[in-house]
């Protein structure tokens, strides 16, 4: 019944393990063809994964189904419990989510342990707190109550791309686990180790089958999930290409959606900011996880007299950063098309450019350097185009007008962020800024309660708080007239 777990990286290589199996009504499904994943750091296959064909994906939808009257049933404070148990589950099996996690992505240690791992555990207890807390709104009017109840979507597809695997996979799942619904999950092709153990988590735990099913593939898996009849909603987190092909399938049946999409975050530096600061904020924002975080900066504006020492200072950070690796040697190669569009557009390379040589087991891996580049105009493909990688374009402005319209000037909106010690200019700014998320004076502080997504390309609707809860279920209103008596 049990599925293998992946093993922890060994002297850069990792150990055999068995094919990951779709995990539906409780247990593990091995079914489907089998494909490899590759470790980033050495390009050595750590894995093979089944992938979910019409017929995997049809069980799963029915076993959610299935589970879904029962679990929508219980009253929210029992289903909150069940929340807090998998949040000790996770704890529980910490060391194999981090092992899973670093095995896919190549995530430092350090990272895995202090954010990723520890966020699907705070997911969890957060949504769990949330939920149970959570009252329904009336309304009076003489003679007239009015009152909402929550009810549950029903069977929601939970679609996941590959850069915070764990930590987005949980940020939807307990919402939408404790508003009542059944989830059929599907990660990135790239990583189903985390999700393979939190399948063990859920059997471990004695979760009632089939409110978890999780099933494993490419993008054709998950057109055939968001497609199926018995889907009943979608929360999507990945590429804005996706999201609208994802809009495209579910069209005909209207099916409510939720989408994180992709961004092309700017940065603005004025002359009045703490330049340490500054500098050591925005390098963060370009160059963590390689770049490869929705919320990361790739345009960088900065007040013209200060414009020359922070590039300075920007490009000495970059040669310090430990390097990252992509994803995969497809996405490697997309970040290095970039690098070199950059210069055929005419770029001021300030550092990096290229493929970073260590003469050690990473050289077959998939990494680029740092990089930061000048000189592009505003409509480069460049500067238009999420790149996903550890990059960002640096260009001069003079005055904050000019700064926010360079800032908007993007058909992406997820997130900005501001570096001033103005404290009336961070306001001014900050609410001008069309993006879903402002930061003033750092970056990626997140408090769960707070709505979370983008405008324009970068998505639909937000998640976090309360907001996640209004997604993952739908109100009924229930009026009542209340006859007047002088009795
Ligand atoms: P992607 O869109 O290629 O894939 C995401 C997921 O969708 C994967 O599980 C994939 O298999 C699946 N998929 C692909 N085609 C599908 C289809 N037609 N129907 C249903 N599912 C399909 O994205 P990615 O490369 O995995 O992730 C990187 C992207 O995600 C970037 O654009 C990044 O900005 C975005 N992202 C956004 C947020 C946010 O909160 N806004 C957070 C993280 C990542």
């Amino acid at each position: 019944m049990r599925m293998r777990v992946p093993c922890p990286r060994k002297g850069g290589r990792h150990e055999e393990s068995a094919v990951l199996t779709h995990f539906i009504g409780g247990g593990p499904l091995a079914a489907g063809k089998s494909f490899p994943v590759h470790d980033p750091v050495t390009g050595a296959v750590v894995r093979h994964v089944h992938e979910a064909d019409p017929e995997v994906v049809d069980r799963a939808v029915r076993a959610a189904r299935e589970a879904a009257r029962d679990w929508a049933a219980l009253p929210v404070g029992e289903r909150a419990g069940w929340m807090r148990r998998l949040a000790e589950g996770i704890e529980r099996r910490f060391d194999d989510l981090v092992a899973a996690e670093i095995a896919d992505t190549g995530k430092p240690l350090g990272q895995t342990r202090t954010l990723d791992i520890p966020r699907g555990i705070a997911n969890f207890r957060a949504f769990a707190d949330l939920a149970a807390q959570r009252p329904d709104d009336a309304f009076h009017l003489p003679g007239v109550l009015s009152y909402t109840v929550r009810r549950p979507l029903g069977v929601v597809a939970v679609i996941v791309p590959w850069n915070l695997p764990f930590l987005l996979m949980t940020w939807k799942l307990a919402p939408a686990l404790v508003s009542g619904d059944t989830v059929v999950v599907k990660p990135s092709e790239h990583t189903p180790g985390s999700a393979a153990v939190f399948a063990e988590i859920c059997a471990e735990a004695g979760l009632p089958p089939g409110v978890v099913n999780i099933i494993f593939g490419h993008g054709s898996a998950g057109r055939l999930l968001v497609e199926h009849p018995g889907v009943d909603a979608v929360t999507f987190t990945g590429s804005t290409a996706t999201g609208s092909a994802i809009m495209r399938t579910v069209a005909d049946r209207v099916k409510p959606i939720s989408f994180e999409l992709g961004g092309k975050n700017a940065a603005l530096v004025f002359e009045d900011c703490d330049l340490d600061r500054a500098v050591e904020g925005t390098a963060r924002s370009v160059f963590t996880n390689g770049g490869q975080v929705c919320l990361c900066t790739e345009r960088v504006y900065v007040q013209r007299s200060i414009f020359e020492e922070f590039c300075g200072r920007l490009a000495q950070s970059a040669r310090e950063v430990e390097p990252q690796p992509m994803i995969s040697a497809e996405h490697r190669d997309k970040v290095l098309s970039f690098y070199a569009l950059a210069r055929s557009e005419g770029a001021k390379v300030l550092t990096g450019g290229g493929v970073p040589v260590f003469h050690d087991h990473r050289d077959s891996g998939y990494f680029v350097e740092p990089t930061v580049v000048s000189g592009l105009s505003e409509w480069s493909r460049f500067n238009r185009e999420e790149i996903f990688g550890p990059v960002c374009h640096v260009a001069p402005f003079d005055s904050e007008a000019e700064a926010i319209d360079l800032a908007n000037g993007s058909d992406y909106g997820l997130a900005a962020t501001l570096w001033t010690t103005n404290l009336d200019r961070a306001h001014r700014v900050a609410q001008r800024l069309e993006a879903g998320l402002v930061w003033v004076n750092t970056w990626y502080l997140r408090d769960l309660r707070t709505p979370f997504g983008g405008v324009k390309l970068s998505g639909i609707g937000r998640e976090g708080g309360t907001r996640s809860l209004d997604f993952y279920s739908e109100p009924t209103t229930i009026t009542i007239k209340l006859e007047q008596s002088d009795a």
